[in-house]
């Protein structure tokens, strides 16, 4: 076993102190009474019968915390015996022994106790000191549950046996589970690891992988579904990095008859968020938790920290999310990327439209690109160039950096970026965004026109003999007017995505909250930028983008940047449709151009559909006998 301090705790008379000295001796460690922590204060208050405050307990706790952390330094493991009432009390012991703490949880009615302790000779308990303690009690959602009422060789005995069992487990080790697998055991979770196998071709998937990497020293892997679920404490907790879609439902439809009640179960593949809702609802039935989680940061995220986006049952969020925590990025202020989001499949719907934002951002640099390429007729290694300049200011974001990088990939003489086949491929989310934009009303035109740009980019191979004459002229750009350009354009693209998360969230009554959605997203995620943390900044104020002054400026002020840009790059006849699309939403913004109006005249010409008149109240309508 790796060291580990365990904190046996409970209210008075729970049999803790029994408990955690029979353990220490059966584990052969080092065995402390909590009480015995006490500074000389606190002693000096108990003995005068003054009730210690939180504030009192923080010297305590720490002087606890203390020993364990010089306890794991010298490779060595303790059991406590210890109140740790609150929540708050066991972050705080926590403190730095995240990965090796463990708490035992010896488990009991207030009756029981009480009648517990007045069967105790030469002890009297009064009830109003266990009435506190047991108003206080905050349970933990993440201990090894004993059931106190039973001998203290039989708590002894199912508490070595729960601790053998895996606290998490994850079932599909691919690209994501294996880096999510690894990030969990670096952080100290005991884990079991399912994948499925064919016979006499793949198999042993779980335990080559185990024995590939040294953190995963505690794990346990399976390829037989019933014993990987018999091998985690309850409730159990699995994470299910697998292909999203109907695998998903056959997978759920494969361990749902293994599962218990209150069991959690944890999608963290691209889900659609309708599919989510659907599961939340048909596991329910059952008293199984379903957990839709986005999970964002590609294979390098997962394994260091992702963004982590989970919605659902709240409760049974709370049982999951010390672990989710602990592997998620975080962001400048150190606090964790990973935040509750919402019900029913909220989580996974943000997911989508992350990933549908970050087509824009990438078509956005792969338009900027052909621009400084093509027209400006700059070599891969001075547009690398450019992007890192702009990275180091309030362009910064992943996506600008990893593409400055691409730029720069030689294969012998050769840009390593010319050799790739001109065609990209997706995997449905920017197809999902879409589709609900438009079932909502929405104009998430940018993200729109981004996923077409890969459909063009796959169907044009097609047409590659088409003989088109050109006509192109170079004009070449100032890189500010490049850079301004591309900053409105991303404004933009981030307005239309997060109005899209606010309609949602108004349709399905989610409560969103943009501000903390915002911020899980300005690190681990793939379009995690400065501007993200700007919006985060925003939304605490605001529930849309352009409420913000100093951000609606810039739409002034490099508007007449993008219109250049998209000039050019006509002249130039690149292909710039997100760009475009950017521009488009600037210039339909602009109430004194008025196109609308006739198309409500066709509409009321063809189809009597009536229209509203600008000298008449809203909601009125007219007809016209054209
Ligand atoms: P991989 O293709 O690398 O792995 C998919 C995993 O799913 C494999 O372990 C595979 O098993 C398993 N699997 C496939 N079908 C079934 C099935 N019917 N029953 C049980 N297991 C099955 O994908 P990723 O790891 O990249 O992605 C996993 C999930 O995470 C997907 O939903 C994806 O959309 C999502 N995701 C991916 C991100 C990324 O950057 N790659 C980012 C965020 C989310 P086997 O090895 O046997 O085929």
């Amino acid at each position: 076993m790796k060291s580990k301090i365990i904190i046996v705790m409970g209210v008075s008379g729970s049999g803790k102190t029994t408990l955690g000295s029979m353990l220490a001796e059966k584990l052969n460690t080092d065995f402390f009474d909590g009480d015995d922590f006490h500074p000389k204060e606190n002693i000096a208050k108990m003995s005068n019968g003054i009730p210690l405050t939180d504030d009192d307990r923080i010297g305590w706790l720490d002087r606890i915390n203390e020993k364990g952390v010089e306890l794991i330094q010298n490779n060595k493991s303790g059991v406590f015996a210890c109140s740790a009432l609150k929540e708050s009390y066991r972050k705080r012991l926590s403190n730095t022994l995240e990965k090796e703490i463990l708490f035992v949880y010896p488990k009991g009615s207030q009756e029981v106790i009480q009648r517990r302790m007045d069967a105790r000779k030469d002890h009297f308990m009064p009830s109003n000191l266990l009435d506190s303690q047991f108003s206080i009690l905050e349970e933990p959602k993440n201990a090894i549950e004993i059931d106190l009422t039973k001998t203290p060789e039989q708590m002894l005995e199912d508490t070595i046996k729960k601790m053998a069992l895996s606290e998490f487990g994850l079932v599909g080790l691919g690209v994501m589970g294996k880096s999510l697998a690894r990030n969990l055991a670096n952080n100290g979770t005991k884990l079991s690891l399912f994948n499925r196998y064919v016979k006499g071709s793949e198999e042993g998937i779980a335990n080559k992988f185990i024995n590939s990497f040294e953190e995963l020293s505690d794990a346990q892997g399976f390829e037989d579904l019933e014993d990987f679920v018999e091998s985690m404490q309850t409730p159990r907790k699995i994470f299910l990095m697998i292909k999203a879609g109907k695998e998903t439902d056959e997978f759920i439809e494969k361990i749902k008859p293994f599962l218990n009640a209150e069991d959690v179960l944890i999608d963290g593949g691209n889900s659609h968020f309708k599919d989510t809702k659907r599961r939340i609802e048909y596991l329910e039935k059952e008293g199984i938790y379903f957990v839709g989680t986005g999970v964002s940061g590609g294979e390098e995220g997962a394994l260091k920290g992702p963004s982590i986006m989970p919605s659902g049952n709240f409760d049974a969020y709370k049982t999951i999310e010390p672990f989710l925590k602990k592997i998620a990025a975080k962001d400048k202020k150190g606090l964790d990327c990973c935040t509750y989001i919402g019900p029913e499949g909220s989580g996974h719907f943000i997911k989508m439209v992350h990933n549908g934002i970050e087509y824009a951002e990438m078509q956005l640099i792969a338009e900027v690109y052909a621009l400084l390429r093509y027209s400006n007729q700059m070599s891969p290694d001075e547009i690398s160039e450019v992007f890192k300049e702009w990275n180091q200011g309030e362009l910064k974001s992943y996506l600008l950096e990893i593409s400055s990088e691409i730029l720069t990939k030689k294969e012998g003489d050769n840009c390593l970026l010319d050799m790739i086949l001109d065609q990209a491929g997706n995997k449905g989310t920017g197809n999902w965004t879409t589709v609900t934009a438009t079932e909502m009303g929405m104009p998430a035109t940018m993200i729109t026109s981004a996923l077409f740009a890969r459909y063009v980019s796959s169907v044009r191979e097609k047409y590659g003999n088409l003989s088109l004459i050109t006509e192109q002229s170079f004009i070449k750009l100032e890189i500010e007017t490049v850079k301004n350009a591309y900053s409105l354009a991303r404004i933009i693209n981030h307005q239309q995505g997060f109005t899209l998360i606010k309609i949602a969230s108004e349709e399905y009554r989610w409560n969103l909250n943009l501000s903390e959605i915002s911020r899980i997203w300005t690190n681990g995620c793939i379009i995690r930028s400065t501007l993200m943390e700007e919006i985060s900044a925003v939304f605490k104020h605001n529930s849309d983008i352009f409420d913000d002054l100093s951000i609606f400026e810039n739409v002034n002020k490099f508007r007449s940047a993008l219109k250049t840009f998209c000039v050019s790059s006509l002249m130039a006849e690149l292909p710039i449709p997100t760009m475009l699309a950017a521009n488009d939403f600037v210039n339909s913004l602009n109430g004194e151009i008025k196109t609308a109006n006739i198309i409500q005249a066709q509409r009321d010409f063809f189809g009597a559909h009536t229209y509203q008149r600008t000298d008449a109240e809203r909601g009125k309508f007219f007809h016209t006998n054209w």
